[in-house]
């Protein structure tokens, strides 16, 4: 098991096509039974991919808070098996093809509040994709982040990621043996809470 967004890299891929969302969060604790989530956000609304004990869930982002999937969609009439609850995986495609109607059913329900992001979990880093051949932005606010193994590597320090890909060396050399493979992370500016 590894961070969501690899481990579910076909569900993440289709909510960016679809729903025109990006990551906007990332957690993954693998000392805690591999506990992990990924949050996406987009015009339309947010989305939180959780994996729990081996098992998937989905939840969107209703006002203030995370809400299941599966409740959403039997309170705005459109699951497609009321009192059989999906799973993260499977909710993912009935959630892409309904989100007009989500969204228009959350906006009736909670109001303009419903797009926003739910405060829990404001997003830590903003995910940039950059072209590594022109050099690696390095200072506190930067880390690179490994598509192949998942780990984010602070650019200020020297270290390295689990599968070897990313390289940080004290003096400053920074490289990788697949540069397409790695996203530059910026942590977004504090925002007043
Ligand atoms: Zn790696």
């Amino acid at each position: 098991m590894a961070n969501l967004s690899i481990d579910l890299a076909a569900e993440v891929h289709l909510l960016k096509e679809r729903l025109s969302m990006n990551i906007v969060d990332e957690s993954y604790h693998p000392q805690s039974f591999g506990d992990a989530l990924v949050t996406l956000s987009g015009p339309l609304g947010s989305i939180r991919l959780v994996r729990e004990r081996g098992q998937i869930f989905l939840d969107i982002g209703t006002g203030s808070k995370w809400t299941d999937a599966n409740v959403v969609l039997e309170a705005a009439n459109l699951h497609p098996a009321v009192g059989a609850p999906l799973d993260g995986k499977q909710l993912v495609p009935v959630v892409c093809s309904n989100f007009q109607q989500i969204r228009k059913y959350l906006d009736q329900t909670y109001g303009k509040e419903s797009q926003k992001l739910p405060r829990d979990t404001m997003p830590e880093f903003d995910y940039v994709r950059h072209d590594f051949s022109k050099g690696w932005p390095t200072g506190r606010e930067f880390l690179y982040r490994c598509l192949i193994c998942g780990d984010l590597i602070p650019s200020f320090e020297a270290g390295q990621c689990t599968c070897g890909n990313i390289h940080v060396a004290i003096g400053g050399i920074r490289g990788a043996k697949d540069p397409s493979k790695v996203w530059l992370a910026k942590k977004s500016s504090p925002e007043t809470l």
